[in-house]
């Protein structure tokens, strides 16, 4: 064009360095808000009012969006209590024993570590009593590493499944670390008992698996008459191997298997669960295609109320052994699309 085009097409061209600068900038700012959004589960305290003062056992009690650190009744004497903690796309899971002591199962990806950490201190945690790592997926370990250092930890317990990743060899140092050994958890190992209060492991059983999967750890928990089924990504096979085992399956709670994939949650394995409640952990917009519709209707089908972390946000189940109530603290209200995209650029990211 003229004298006035031509500056404009060098300033053009000229931009490449800039161009590269800023979109790295842009991806640093992504990064940013990605860690920023995944830092809104269940936070921060506010003052919105609790909608689970009263309620008929088993229904579903919202509480209002951001008063995850006031809006849930305090733990009374005698209570138990089951935190399916929104981590996004993997699993982490606190229970809270009615005797004091706290259990951690999983601590979601690497992302959602010190998310995990801060839901431990809402919640008065101050000490991890048993740990279980239920596979070394970085979906359910890779959290850990993070959480490690904030809490003295009692015992640590994991599957004999085992990677060579980055992942899992940092979780091993960070085990490390803190001086801990590892008990071996397999079918049959007993975490803890004192009365009506009880965790087995039910999985895994066998000496070798081709899937990672099926190595995961499960736990069958029980207080009083509520039982809870954790079921970490275990699959068709070892949802064989259970039944097969004869040991006790029922449960109010299922935690259903590898985020409400097609290859777990069979009908026979349902069946002896026989569940009230179900609740799936998984991510808004996740690549997995999870939860899987086939899971959802078998659910569905056997008249169990299933519970979504990516559109519940932490799923928390408190029980004195008779009753069981259910109150979801919802993230900090994420415009669907974006999250949808935080989401997405998570997994791109940090893989599952
Ligand atoms: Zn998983």
């Amino acid at each position: 064009m003229n004298a006035r085009g031509f500056p404009a097409f060098k300033l053009f061209t000229g931009m490449d360095g800039r161009k590269k600068t800023g979109r790295l900038l842009l991806s640093l700012l992504l990064v940013f808000l990605l860690l920023l959004s995944l830092a809104g589960c269940a936070q921060p305290s506010g003052s919105g009012p609790s909608q689970s003062g009263n309620p008929a056992a088993g229904t579903r009690q919202p509480v209002s969006a951001g008063a995850a650190g006031s809006g849930l009744q305090s733990l009374a004497s005698g209570e138990m209590r089951v935190s399916v903690i929104d981590v996004g796309q993997g699993d982490s899971i606190l229970v809270q024993l009615p005797d004091g002591k706290t259990m951690l199962v999983d601590g979601g990806p690497t992302v959602a570590g010190p998310n995990v950490a801060a839901y431990l201190r809402r919640r008065g945690v101050k000490r991890i009593d048993y740990l279980v790592a239920t596979h070394p997926h970085e979906d359910h370990i890779g959290g850990l590493p993070g959480v490690l250092p904030q809490f003295p930890i009692g015992q640590i317990f994991m599957t004999r499944g085992t990677t060579n990743t980055a992942t899992f060899e940092h979780l091993l140092q960070g085990i490390k670390n803190k001086g801990l050994s590892v008990t071996t958890a397999r079918a049959g190992v007993v975490l803890f008992q004192q009365g009506t209060l009880q965790a087995v492991f039910l999985a895994p059983s066998s000496s070798g698996y081709k899937d990672l999967n099926n190595w995961s750890a499960v736990i069958r928990l029980q207080y009083g008459n509520a039982a809870f089924l954790l079921t970490g990504d275990a699959q068709a096979q070892s949802e064989q191997e259970m039944l097969a085992s004869g040991a006790n399956l029922r449960a109010d709670v299922l935690k259903v298997g590898h985020h409400g994939s097609a290859t777990s949650t069979g009908p026979a394995f349902l069946r002896a669960v026989a569940p009230r409640f179900a609740v799936i952990s998984v991510g808004a917009g996740n690549d997995y295609g999870h939860p899987h519709q086939v899971t959802l209707n078998k659910l569905q089908q056997a008249g169990v109320q299933v519970y979504r972390t990516d559109q519940d946000g932490t799923v928390v189940f408190t029980t004195d052994g008779k009753q069981i109530r259910v109150d979801c603290l919802p993230r900090q209200a994420v415009p669907g699309g974006i999250r949808g995209f935080v989401e997405w650029l998570r997994m791109r990211l940090f893989g599952n």
